[in-house]
């Protein structure tokens, strides 16, 4: 990995078998981002994808095994238990230029992974609801 900043803004690049999830909370935590935006584009060797399903609170996950183009990731951090929580939803597209996305559990960067970070330079918290059973952002515990 390897980043340039410039005032509340990153660009990463993430190399060749780095996992995007890991490798991005690994640089929250070293950089000490509490919350931000982001967006990336680059190509993966292979990802895992999830859908929640709301009416039995749970994720299904599909594992893309192939390489794909990151046609388009977008996503945030926030904290969750002390800990940088990313949330990311992703679109690839295949060599047939055919496209799948949804909710990124897990992905091993390809060629490579151009992400731009905006950190929000304030601490967002998760909690977790119920209702949905997830751990959705508490905007009344920004700090
Ligand atoms: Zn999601």
């Amino acid at each position: 990995m390897q980043f340039a900043k410039s005032k509340n803004s990153y660009v990463i690049r993430l190399e060749k078998d780095e996992e995007i999830i890991e490798s991005l909370e690994k640089f929250c935590k070293s950089n000490a981002v509490k919350s931000a935006n982001l967006w990336a584009i680059g190509a993966v060797l292979w990802a895992e994808l999830g859908f929640y399903h709301l009416d039995k609170k749970e994720y299904s996950f599909k594992k893309l095994n192939s390489p794909l183009e990151i046609a388009s990731l977008i996503g945030n951090v926030s904290q969750a238990d002390g800990k940088p929580f990313l949330h990311i939803h992703a679109v690839f597209a295949d060599e047939n230029f055919n496209c799948i996305g949804g909710h990124l559990k897990e992905a091993m960067v390809g060629a490579t992974c151009e992400v731009h970070l905006v950190d929000f330079e304030k601490n967002i918290e998760r909690k977790y609801d119920s209702e949905t059973g997830l751990k959705l952002l508490d905007c009344a515990l920004i700090s």
